[in-house]
């Protein structure tokens, strides 16, 4: 994470909401200087753009974001995307675009409202829709997880359908809710992979222009990024996340990405 979480209370399914601290500390915030160094890391792995993800703060994080921007800038000038929800000021959004980061991600997971409250109760979706028509007036291209598990499989489709008022949509991912020990969504069964890959494949039909495919959302959802090839003959994976960095773990799966996306006839590139 770039930045902390001032969500109150954190949401159900979020490991920040773990009442077990190892659990919690999995979404530890990485220093500045940490960012920078995963970040030229994967470029000289050969990853070609990366997404910043830092927790939500309704009163802002502008300063935190800006300082690690800065820093990631200092080692590569890869395409760069933030993910921290409605928690940056206009003038950070303009900035943002002098730094080559034109893509925000601020994720309406659900439309449903009463969903949306039930997982996120400390929250606002009226804040993340606004967030978002405020990015796409001020020419930025946008990122979105729906997520599969917060409501019914309707609202999760209807949430796709959401996003067509967005024609500057560039990234839409489905992630599917997995318990977490110790959250206050631990004993609820998990959402389905097969419905989350259903509704790529819608997706793919309604956006035939955007990034679509399954969030890799490791601790939360242990094995996520592996899903490869199911996504890919969904209809999605143009993009995948082949390497994430936690402050305690690092997740690489470039050889295997490239390994299946070869099998099912695709070149990874
Ligand atoms: S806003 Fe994101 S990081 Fe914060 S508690 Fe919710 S899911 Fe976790």
């Amino acid at each position: 994470m770039v930045s902390r979480c001032e969500i109150s209370p954190p949401c159900n399914y979020c490991s920040l909401s773990s009442s077990i601290s190892a659990v919690q500390g999995e979404r530890d915030r990485l220093s500045a200087r940490g960012v920078a160094l995963a970040a030229r890391d994967a470029v000289d792995r050969g990853v070609d753009s990366i997404v910043l993800v830092g927790g939500t703060s309704l009163d802002g994080s502008d300063r935190q974001v800006r300082r690690t921007v800065e820093a990631v800038r200092d080692v590569t000038d890869a395409p760069l995307a933030l993910d921290v929800g409605p928690s940056i000021s206009t003038d950070t959004v303009e900035w943002l675009k002098g730094q080559d980061a034109r893509t925000i991600y601020c994720s309406i997971e659900t439309i449903n409202a009463e969903a949306f409250h039930r997982a996120k109760p400390g929250d606002s979706l009226d804040a993340r829709v606004a967030f978002n028509d405020l990015l796409q007036r001020h020419g930025m291209t946008l990122g979105n997880v729906v997520m599969n598990g917060l409501g019914s499989v309707g609202d999760l489709v209807n949430s796709v359908l959401f996003l067509r008022r967005y024609r500057s949509l560039r990234y839409l991912y489905v992630s599917t809710f997995h318990p977490v020990p110790g959250t206050p969504w631990a004993t609820r069964r998990p959402a389905s992979v097969r419905t989350s890959l259903a509704t790529l494949a819608i997706a793919r039909l309604v956006f035939p222009q955007v990034h679509v495919g399954l969030a890799e959302v490791e601790v939360e959802d242990p094995g996520s990024g592996a899903r490869i090839a199911p996504q890919l003959r969904a209809g999605g994976g143009n993009t995948f996340a082949a390497i994430l960095v936690y402050r305690h773990r690092r997740v690489d799966r470039m050889d295997e990405i490239v390994r299946e996306a070869a099998g099912a006839g695709f070149v990874a590139g």
